[in-house]
């Protein structure tokens, strides 16, 4: 049926004015998660099918509201991975702390761009105070500047761009405008066990993953000092605060120490396990993480914020807007924070607060306590698999578990029947070469019972 714009205006004003819309989707998301803990973790064979609605051509004209929440609720919500919920083991994923779901449903209506403080003063006010709070948490010197970004991932990349460019600054060299043909050649080095994405970030800022200079690793994954090379004034060192596979922390500490003298720039990766910093017994694994530069972290893994929330942290504020940089007469750069110079993107959602109503919900002994609790239930993961007579493959020093349950074929098996069982998620990974089962626990939701449930359901699928 044919519309004008007057018409499409009017309804959709009358959905804003009406509210039942929202009522509905609010109520459609409160029986969503009062069932995420008693469902399958994954969907079933047959809800995975039914996702093939999704695959319609573009509708020729405009839709009925109601129908299309329904729709996404009937097909969508069952098709999903009950990530919410207290038995999912898989990638390092964390749960959603309530008060900071509440808020970012609150703050949806808001619909603010973090861009600029001048459109946005909440959202500035709170980026100012999740820096604060983030410093103070993590122990990180008093000029330690914030950006809020997707994930990790991109902070990496941040962080990276911004020793890109002081490292070319102190030679003289001005990389935003010169570029990289003729810059200084910096050097990284980087452990053999970084993460992923510490590869992407050194692909994506031009210095070329063939030119890592990389230090081996122990046993459990950690970086070796005595295999790091020579550092100098025109090195990045990437060190890692919580390896993805065995939660293992590189002794950071020494690898500053060492950096320092030499007049590199150390960026830590401590995408979930930089949170070790904020919890009184685990604090010293991290021991130095505040010597480095620049840091990584998500508030979406460990801290259990709602997605997606990645934080970049650098001690040199110059550096990290200046390698940012963005510029046009059309902004009008406020007294108030501009969220846009700390972050690649310029229009950004406003996630910071997620992240101030996680953290303020939880406060300095909910961070710790929460904490504590991910590496207790990993402990009691590692002796109760140990019991049942698994190969415990790591010494879990976090919140990381892995297993071996045999060659590929056999592990790739195994994870899909712990997965079909649809009492827990666990997924499979590489180990020194070798196939392993990775459990990561990473939800504030996970008590004792699920986790002795999850071991069940692993006994049972290593018996088929
Ligand atoms: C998850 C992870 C990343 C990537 O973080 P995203 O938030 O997924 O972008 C980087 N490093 C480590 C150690 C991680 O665990």
């Amino acid at each position: 049926m044919a519309i004008d714009e007057t018409e499409l205006r009017t309804r959709m004003r009358k959905l804003v004015a009406s509210g039942e819309l929202l009522t509905d989707a609010v109520g459609r998301a409160r029986r969503y998660l009062a069932d995420a803990d008693d469902r399958p973790v994954a969907p079933t064979a047959g809800a995975v099918a039914a996702l093939e609605r999704f695959s319609e051509p573009l509708p020729a004209s405009v839709g009925d509201a109601s129908e299309i929440l329904a729709m996404l609720d009937e097909v969508g919500s069952p098709g999903t991975v009950a990530q919410t919920g207290a038995r999912f083991f898989g990638l390092v994923n964390g749960g959603m702390i309530p008060t900071a779901h509440a808020a970012r449903v609150l703050a949806d209506a808001w619909d603010q761009n973090a861009a600029v403080g001048a459109v946005s003063p909440t959202n500035a006010a709170i980026e100012e105070t999740c820096q604060a709070w983030l410093r103070d948490l993590f122990g990180l010197p008093e000029h330690t500047v914030a950006g809020f970004v997707s994930g990790t991932s991109l902070a990496i990349v941040c962080g990276l761009a911004a020793a890109r460019w002081r490292l070319c600054e102190r030679a003289g060299y001005d990389v935003n405008a010169r570029g990289l043909a003729d810059a200084p050649s910096l050097r990284i080095v980087a452990s053999r066990h970084a993460h992923s994405t510490v590869l992407k970030a050194v692909a994506l800022l031009g210095f070329g993953t063939d030119n890592i200079e990389w230090a081996e690793v122990d046993d459990q994954g950690r970086l070796d000092p005595a295999t790091l090379p020579e550092l100098d004034r025109h090195t990045i060192l990437i060190l890692q605060a919580g390896n993805v596979n065995s939660g293992s922390f590189d002794p950071i500490r020494q690898c500053t120490d060492q950096a320092r003298r030499a007049g590199a720039w150390v960026h830590v990766d401590g995408a979930f396990g930089l949170w070790a910093a904020a919890c009184k017994s685990l604090a010293h694994l991290t021991d130095g993480h505040e010597l480095a530069d620049s840091w990584s972290v998500d508030g979406h893994k460990t801290l259990n914020t709602p997605y997606d929330c990645g934080i970049s942290l650098c001690a040199d504020p110059e550096a990290m807007v200046a390698s940012l940089q963005n510029s046009a007469p059309y902004i009008v750069a406020s007294e108030h924070r501009d969220g846009m110079l700390y972050t690649p993107e310029m229009s950004r959602r406003a996630r910071a607060i997620d992240l101030w109503a996680t953290l303020r919900y939880l406060g300095r002994e909910g961070v710790d306590r929460m904490v504590l609790s991910l590496h207790q239930r990993t402990n009691q993961f590692a002796a109760e698999l140990a019991d049942a007579g698994f190969d415990v493959v790591n010494d879990v020093v976090f919140n990381q578990v892995m297993i071996r349950v045999g060659d590929q074929v056999a592990t790739d098996a195994f994870a899909a029947a712990v997965q079909a069982s649809g009492e827990a998620w666990v997924g499979g990974s590489s180990w020194f070469g070798e196939p392993v089962i990775r459990i990561s626990v990473c939800s504030w939701m996970t008590a004792s019972d699920d986790v002795s449930r999850a071991v069940r359901a692993m006994r049972q699928a290593h018996e088929l």
